[in-house]
């Protein structure tokens, strides 16, 4: 990758993760290259080593939706006015986030037209228009694209006003039928997060209040980063037929009689990213899964005089890397010393750093460096390959075993609103407790701490609400949020 960074610009160091977790997310953004700031408000340029992060976790997903027996189609980003209001909860949930384009050219538009911020409802008209029969059914559609929400205060990656992401859009013959999408979905994120990204989840159905504008019910993956809030990481719909009421998405089904599809939807966005640099990174920089780092490893030559001998051999290394398919990279410029390239790989959070010096030849060793524990080994040359392969493995699980001490540490049970209110605000973490199921206690989270309830906890419900002490009908996790 291209570097035209001078020396002094990146050896600055970051605030520090423990100082202050905020400023250090802006400055590891920046100095990693992951993003920069555009010259639109709320909105952020992805740059060329975040889009890599990007097209890996694209890529991943795509090949297990295909797997799943999902395509791949491209909808239009603009949606007429009179599509959104046929779905009342829908418009209403998101009408105070939506663009409006109201001119063509210099022409007022007869009817103004919504800068998606998602496409249940023109995916909805298209699908009315597709399914006829039962035969046609079921039709499973995923996009990638990008949405607008126009959001007050944002964040690089965490909250912006256009970001990149899937949705996928399935409808189907049964209930049943659409109930297992919603959750079959809703384990390929968590698989997907957990296994790939190395970020622990709590999973579950949200809120009545917290689900999507026209849902029946939301299933959603939910990780904890390190400062206590919680972030909603993905997002599975179970729609019911309100959006194939809505745009008539009816069939005539086997028995003669014509009925209502059922239909979901499921996203995930390149928020997933703030979710990494968050949840992993530390006061040197990023700290990147090796399942979706860019570059996994970097080999960098240390040179003083005559050179040939180890740039070659640090060519040699290179190759017989990509050879095993490790994603790596070759650092031999000149004019940059080595201490300064370490400092910019693990800005940069590559997983594994191969370093090889004269005496390095000598010996017939390798010597390298874990960014996940800054551990430095020496390795014989023979068994090089086999090495990395084993530390990708062992680098990937640390940082898993890493981030799921903080979800563990940071989950606490709460048996009173007081203890609840203080493990928010106080201890910073997130409270596991039982709720009556009343709008007015889900209130009193938000207004009291701030917090919200993030999902169900499926585990039994063991007594009664903390707040108003009336039996309880859920366990759940509540938390301050991104
Ligand atoms: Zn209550």
């Amino acid at each position: 990758m291209a570097n035209q960074n001078n020396n002094k610009k990146t050896l600055d160091a970051v605030t520090p993760k423990s100082e202050d977790i905020s400023r250090w997310y802006t400055d590891v953004v920046l100095k990693a290259k992951m993003a920069d700031y555009s010259p639109v408000k709320g909105c952020m340029v992805i740059r060329p080593y975040g889009y890599a992060l990007w097209e890996n976790i694209q890529q991943i997903l795509d090949k297990e939706f295909k797997r799943l027996g999902h395509v791949n189609a491209y909808f239009p980003l603009f949606i007429p006015e009179s599509f959104l209001l046929k779905e009342a909860e829908h418009v209403e949930g998101f009408a105070p986030e939506v663009a409006w384009v109201t001119k063509g050219g210099n022409d007022d538009l007869e009817e103004k037209l919504a800068i998606r911020p998602t496409s249940e409802a023109i995916i909805g008209h298209m699908y009315s228009k597709w399914v006829e029969s039962y035969r046609d059914l079921p039709i499973k559609i995923n996009q990638w694209a990008n949405v607008v929400r126009w959001e007050k205060v944002t964040r690089p990656f965490l909250r912006t006003t256009e970001f990149l992401w899937q949705e996928g859009h399935t409808a189907h013959r049964t209930h049943e039928e659409a109930k297992e999408e919603v959750m079959q979905m809703l384990q390929v994120y968590r698989d997907f997060v957990e296994n790939d990204l190395a970020i622990p989840l709590v999973t579950g159905e949200k809120s009545q209040k917290e689900k999507f504008a026209g849902a029946l019910n939301t299933y959603t993956i939910e990780a904890l980063m390190p400062d206590g809030q919680a972030l909603q990481s993905g997002t599975s719909h179970d729609l019911g037929q309100n959006f194939s009421k809505a745009f008539d998405i009816n069939f005539l089904d086997s028995d003669g009689q014509r009925k209502f599809a059922w239909t979901t939807s499921w996203g995930i966005s390149t928020r997933i990213i703030g979710a990494v640099i968050m949840a992993h990174g530390d006061d040197k920089g990023l700290r990147l899964p090796p399942r979706v780092a860019p570059t996994q490893a970097v080999v960098i030559p240390i040179v003083y005089k005559d050179s040939t001998a180890v740039n070659d051999k640090a060519k040699e290394l290179t190759t017989r890397l990509s050879k095993i398919g490790i994603r790596v990279q070759l650092d031999d410029r000149e004019g940059f010393k080595p201490g300064w390239k370490y400092s910019e790989y693990e800005m940069m959070g590559v997983p594994l750093r191969v370093e090889i010096g004269q005496k390095d030849l000598d010996k017939g060793q390798v010597c390298l460096v874990r960014r996940d524990t800054s551990e430095k080994m020496f390795i014989a040359d023979s068994e090089f390959e086999a090495t990395v392969e084993k530390l990708m493995q062992e680098i990937q699980e640390t940082l898993f075993k890493q981030a799921k001490e903080i979800l563990e540490n940071k989950t606490l049970r709460a048996s009173s609103f007081e203890e609840f209110v203080s493990i928010i605000k106080e201890k910073r973490c997130m409270a596991d407790l039982v709720w009556c199921g009343s709008a007015e206690c889900e209130n009193k989270f938000k207004a009291e701490a701030g917090a919200t309830i993030r999902c169900f906890n499926e585990n039994a419900v063991d007594g009664n609400c903390v707040c108003c002490n009336n039996p309880g009908k859920h366990r759940v996790f509540v938390a301050r949020s991104y």
